[in-house]
């Protein structure tokens, strides 16, 4: 059995994670983003609230530990995640960072939606995000584009995210 000190010693100083996600967009449903509700006509099919991005950041942490996937850890056939605020999954992955001995250095997330449009709300999500990851908001960074009118994004279908994320050992 190997002492703590050991474990510690043997543990990667950094690890890297990426996250997609992506989701169908249907008429009369809550669009939620990076822990926002957004005025849409339009909103996210999922059996959580369908945070996509929150999701894609889930899936980035879990990714960085080798934990598989966030259908793997939250199945959308268990009725304990019906309808879940999203937040609720990402403090989860938090823990499963921090129980390990790490820390969430930063995280990049991109997010392809056409409209609305996503940049006036990009600040809130980021001070939303920063606290439940632990961190300052100079170290979340997001990013929304269009896909000009082009594919499931651009012919207003879906919306997708991808997220990478470093994590460092806590000092
Ligand atoms: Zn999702």
């Amino acid at each position: 059995m190997p002492s703590l000190i050991r474990i510690f010693a043997d543990m990667k100083k950094f690890r890297i994670g990426y996250g997609y996600d992506v989701h169908r967009l249907e008429e009369g449903r809550d669009l939620w983003i990076g822990g926002i509700k957004i005025c849409s006509d339009k909103g996210e099919v999922a059996h959580s609230d369908g945070d996509i991005l929150l999701h894609a950041l889930c899936d980035g942490l879990l990714g960085a530990l080798a934990l598989g996937d966030i259908g793997t850890h939250f199945p959308d056939t268990s009725d304990e995640f019906k309808g879940i605020d999203s937040k609720k999954l990402l403090s989860k992955c938090v823990d499963m960072v921090e129980e390990r001995g790490y820390g969430i250095g930063n995280v990049d997330i991109m997010l392809r939606l056409e409209r609305p449009k996503i940049k006036p709300h990009v600040n809130a999500m980021r001070q939303t995000i920063a606290p439940l990851l632990h961190c300052d908001i100079g170290d979340v960074s997001i990013k929304a584009t269009t896909c000009e009118a082009m594919g499931f994004v651009g012919h207003g279908d879906g919306v997708d995210a991808s997220a990478v994320v470093l994590l460092e050992v806590k000092e």
